[in-house]
Formats: structure tokens, C-alpha cells, sequence
């Protein structure tokens, strides 16, 4: 039985394991290697590692722990979670099983890009989610969105305001958005649809119904996000509703509805990135060790009483 299982172990859950090490807690971190952006040439945004490869950050965060004897790393998937506050159990791949006191959530989410022939192999790269992020290496260039939500359009307006003069809304088939503002704000609208994309290297070709193809710096757009089959959904934990997907409900501690488990990072944000990442990370860990401490002190949250 060790004080605390950290699912996850990309930019929010080594944080809580470097909280969680420094007070000498048992900690194991298992990992399955898989973070978010790791297709992403560089994370920007992020004070003293803007433009640095996400591997390379989190090879350094992991560095970091080395010097804390009662934390250690695994590279396995937890296929599994079980059990209660004091006695939870994790499987792994392989039918392995850890007992853990506490849990802290922070296994990210699944990104579900539109299915469109070379969209995947360009994401993170020439196909971009976030302007903070990345629309900065592609400032002034042609970008086109992609409407994938009722926020594209804000999307489209955003780019447009402050990035490029250059920007095109790809409907989709979407209705609703707000025609006036894109068209006073200079937003090209094309409603063809969207049959494949393919990174050149330097841009993005476009190809779209009819067969004409048209080059761009980078594609935009904002992926629906799951958290189906996952360790948060096996325990039950209470979840919120996003624009982009379900997300699970903490308070001020990192705590989730249920005793004893602790959620940081994307899995507990409907608008991520990397710095919240870390800060929830940190919170998760000092959360997560003040319930070992004082035990009743970390109270679950709870669902909303209906209005
Ligand atoms: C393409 C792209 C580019 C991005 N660029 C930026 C950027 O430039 N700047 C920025 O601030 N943000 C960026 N983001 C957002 C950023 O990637 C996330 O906010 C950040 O990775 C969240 O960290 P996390 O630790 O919560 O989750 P993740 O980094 O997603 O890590 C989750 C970890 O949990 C592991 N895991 C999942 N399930 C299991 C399981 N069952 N068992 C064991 N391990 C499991 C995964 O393998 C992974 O290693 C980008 C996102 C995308 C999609």
C-alpha cells in the first residue's frame, strides 16, 4: 500500500509527484506516454520553455525527481481503478495491481479530430487548436478554420483581430454563427466542405469539395474532448460539461466527488494549457497530502442543487 498512485505523468502529474516527494510521501507515477501535445514541434507560453519540445520539457520534470528516493516512475497504463478513500486499486496492463491510499487523477483527455484524410498526421503541426499556443509561428500567414463548434466562429474573430488579415471560416455544414461580425470583421466564410488536408512543410494544402486546393499557413481548430473508459470515469468521479467536453468537477483543493481521489491538469479544466497544468498539479499535491495529514479535512465535492 503506497500514500499515493498519480495516474498520469506528463506536465500536471509530475508536478503533484514533486509536491508529493518533497514531503516524503510513497508515490508511484505510471504513465503510458502518450501527452497531449506530443506531436506539437514546441510548447509556447510557458515562462523558460517557450518553443522547447514537450519531450524535452517533461524529460527534465522527470530528471527532477530524481533526487526524491520515496517517488518513482513507471511507464504502464492503468487499465483499471477501483476501491474507496484509504484502499483504492489500480490494474495495469498486464493484470498487475498497485493499492494506493490516495489517487491523483491527471491522465489528460482524448483529443477527437474530425475524420478527414490527413488531419492526424498534420495535427500539431500545420493543423493547430489554439492561437495562444502556436498562432504566433504563423502570424500573418493565410489561416483557415475549420467550424467544429459554436465557438469557431469567435475563433475565426479572434485570429482575424489579432493575427492575420487573412482568415477563412470553413462552415462545415455549421449554422448559427454571428454572419455580421465575421463579415464586418473581414472573415472570409467558404461553406464546401473539407475532404482532406496535407501538410506540405511549410504549409497546409486544403482540399475541398469540387477539387479546387488552396495553401495556407495552418489550419485551426478545436477538437471535442473524451474522458470515456478512463480511470476518472471508472471511479465515478462527478464531471462538468464544456465547450469542448466533459471535464471532472474539483474544488479548491484538487479534490473530485469522491474521498480520497484528486483531479490536475485538462482532466479538470474545460479550457486548458500547460501553465494551469502545472499549477493544478501543485495543488493536486499539496491537496492530496493535507488529506493524508488530516484526515476529513478534504471534504468531496458535490453536485449542484438544482435551481
Ligand atoms: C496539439 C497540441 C498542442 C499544444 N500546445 C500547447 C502549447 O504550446 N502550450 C500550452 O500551454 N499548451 C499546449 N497544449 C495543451 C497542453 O498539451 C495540455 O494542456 C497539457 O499537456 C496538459 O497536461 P496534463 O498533464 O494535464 O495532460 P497530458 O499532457 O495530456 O498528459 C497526460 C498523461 O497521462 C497519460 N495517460 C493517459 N491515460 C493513462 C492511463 N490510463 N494510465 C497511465 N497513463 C495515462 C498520457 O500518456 C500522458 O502522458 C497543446 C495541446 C495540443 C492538443
Amino acid at each position: 500500500m503506497i500514500d499515493v498512485a498519480i495516474i498520469g505523468g506528463s506536465f500536471a502529474g509530475l508536478t503533484a509527484a514533486l509536491q508529493l516527494g518533497r514531503a516524503s510521501r510513497s508515490v508511484l507515477v505510471l504513465d503510458s506516454g502518450a501527452p497531449r501535445n506530443r506531436t506539437s514541434p514546441g510548447a509556447h507560453g510557458v515562462a523558460g520553455w517557450d518553443g522547447v519540445a514537450p519531450a524535452e520539457i517533461l524529460a527534465r520534470f522527470r530528471a527532477d525527481l530524481e533526487p526524491y528516493p520515496s517517488v518513482s516512475l513507471r511507464d504502464a497504463a492503468v487499465t483499471g481503478a477501483s476501491g474507496r478513500h484509504d484502499a483504492f486499486t489500480l490494474t495495469l496492463d498486464g493484470n498487475e495491481q498497485v493499492l494506493a491510499r490516495r489517487i491523483v487523477l491527471a491522465h489528460g483527455v482524448r483529443d477527437i479530430l474530425p475524420a478527414i484524410p490527413g488531419l492526424t498526421d498534420a495535427w500539431g503541426r500545420r493543423v493547430l487548436h489554439c492561437p495562444y499556443c502556436h498562432g504566433y509561428e504563423v502570424k500573418g500567414g493565410s489561416l483557415a478554420v475549420l467550424a467544429t463548434h459554436p465557438m469557431s466562429g469567435h475563433q475565426a474573430l479572434m485570429l482575424r483581430t489579432d493575427w492575420s488579415e487573412r482568415v477563412t471560416l470553413l462552415t462545415a455544414g455549421m449554422e448559427g454563427f454571428d454572419w455580421q461580425a465575421l463579415e464586418k470583421a473581414g472573415v472570409r466564410v467558404d461553406r464546401r466542405g473539407l475532404e482532406a488536408v496535407e501538410d506540405v512543410g511549410d504549409g497546409i494544402d486544403l482540399h475541398l469539395t469540387g477539387g479546387s486546393v488552396e495553401r495556407h499557413a495552418a489550419l485551426f481548430l478545436g477538437p471535442r474532448t473524451s474522458l470515456a473508459q478512463t480511470p476518472a470515469e471508472q471511479l465515478g468521479c462527478l464531471l462538468s460539461e464544456g465547450p469542448m467536453g466533459s471535464f471532472v468537477r474539483v474544488g479548491p483543493m484538487a479534490q473530485t466527488s469522491i474521498q480520497g481521489v484528486f483531479a490536475a491538469g485538462d482532466i479538470a479544466r474545460p479550457m486548458p494549457n500547460i501553465n494551469f497544468a502545472l499549477a493544478d498539479g501543485a495543488q493536486a499535491g499539496s491537496g492530496c497530502h493535507a488529506s493524508l495529514l488530516f484526515p476529513g479535512f478534504v471534504q468531496p465535492v458535490v453536485q449542484d442543487p438544482t435551481p
